[in-house]
């Protein structure tokens, strides 16, 4: 089946029973056992439910892979894909990573001992050099927040695979509309679904596919035993969100490019960083493994002050920690995603002080444009 016809009937409930067009929100917490000695499917809430399932059948459909699980927000996805290693274990992880993951790991998973070799990811060279006896996974965004930055996706798979380790990736800029890794030899797709699969920035939730059913049992271990799921209401939200992918990313998307060429004509913006452009330094191997540059973007304007003065001037979009809803939403990494990154380690991997994040929404491109002309010029 195609993706667009997959993204409206995935994970509708064939179990039921009036034909309804959209999938209960299944609120209770436990379920009949009439006889306590047969199996049943659905036995308490944490381990299963009829709604979250719903959601997850779908992620995993959409991804390509064998399995989907959905969490109590993307970091919570995140942390339950990493608490299947243990105290020992190692992880390659590429160094531009959403600076909630960064934390969790220099803070929670530095105490239990989990090692870390950060690298980057776009040189392969480093990633297979950085892999030792004890790693068991190499984790990776493409493109990266807040850089943008491109790796090598059939690259990472090659190397993980060569060393018997998991290839994971946190999928979230991307959705499985335009990238599915999991096609391309990983095992683990990550994905913020508060971000485009939710799309109006009124849900947080968090999904993962696997390739491996192996690694999805590991997973399922984590979820029911740590217990970070999806409540129903939410798993809903996401599900009804993932119905309009398609039309929502493909006009943000369009708009992203609009407003990509627009700001790199500006002489107040230094740079521009977006897998779109062709000046982007992997512009054709970003397009080599997705269908398209996404709707997320970033630009420099240089200062602190620079950057804080259009913020305050711009009038449409939101300014705000997120990306993928249906308002243009502008952040600022040094001050929000990844103020808990140290400074210097900030500027070591390239995130300026004027550095702004831009997710398109679903505005007129040409009012965003005119909107960014007079905060520009302010
Ligand atoms: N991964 C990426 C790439 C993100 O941008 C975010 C949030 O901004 C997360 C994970 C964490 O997701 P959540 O905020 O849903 O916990």
């Amino acid at each position: 089946m195609n993706i667009l016809t997959d993204l409206v009937h995935a994970g509708q409930w064939d179990e039921d029973p009036t034909g309804t067009s959209s999938l209960p929100i299944f609120r209770g917490s436990t379920f009949s056992q009439e006889n306590p000695l047969s199996n049943v499917r659905w036995d308490y809430g944490r381990s299963g439910n009829p709604t979250r399932a719903g959601l997850e059948e779908t992620i995993a459909k959409l991804e390509g892979g064998v399995a989907g699980y959905a969490f109590a927000s993307g970091i919570a996805a995140v942390n339950s894909v990493l608490m299947m290693f243990q105290t020992g274990d190692h992880v390659v992880v590429g160094e531009d990573i959403y600076g909630g993951s960064f934390r969790s790991l220099t803070t929670i998973f530095a105490r239990w001992g989990l090692g870390v070799s950060w690298v980057d990811a776009s040189d392969l060279e480093q990633v297979e050099k950085a892999v030792r006896p004890e790693t068991k996974a190499i984790l990776v965004e493409t493109p990266s927040n807040p850089l943008l930055r491109v790796c090598d996706l059939r690259g990472i798979a090659a190397i993980a695979h060569r060393h018997g380790v998991l290839a994971m990736i946190d999928n979230t800029f991307q959705t499985p509309l335009l990238q599915r890794p999991l096609e391309l030899g990983f095992h683990v797709s990550i994905h913020s679904a508060t971000k485009f699969l939710g799309g109006h920035s009124d849900v947080v939730a968090g999904v993962v596919a696997v390739s491996d059913a192996a690694v999805g049992k590991r997973l399922y271990t984590v979820q029911n035993g740590f217990g970070a799921i999806l409540g129903p209401d939410d798993s809903w939200m996401v599900l009804r969100g993932i119905r309009t992918l398609a039309v929502r990313l493909e006009t943000q998307q369009r708009t992203a490019i609009r407003l990509a060429d627009w700001l790199a004509a500006r002489q107040e913006v230094s740079a521009v960083h977006f897998p779109g452009l062709k000046s982007h330094p992997a512009h054709e191997l970003h397009a080599s493994q997705t269908t398209g540059p996404g709707a997320v973007l970033s630009f420099d304007l240089g200062t602190e002050a620079a950057a804080l003065s259009f913020l305050q001037a711009v009038k449409i979009p939101l300014t705000a920690v997120s990306l993928g809803g249906v308002e243009t939403i502008l952040s600022w990494p040094c001050r929000m995603s990844h103020a808990s990154m140290p400074r210097q380690e900030r500027l070591k991997r390239g995130i300026g002080d004027g550095l702004i994040r831009l997710s398109a929404g679903l505005e007129a491109a040409e009012d965003l444009e005119a909107d960014f002309a007079q905060a520009l010029s302010t």
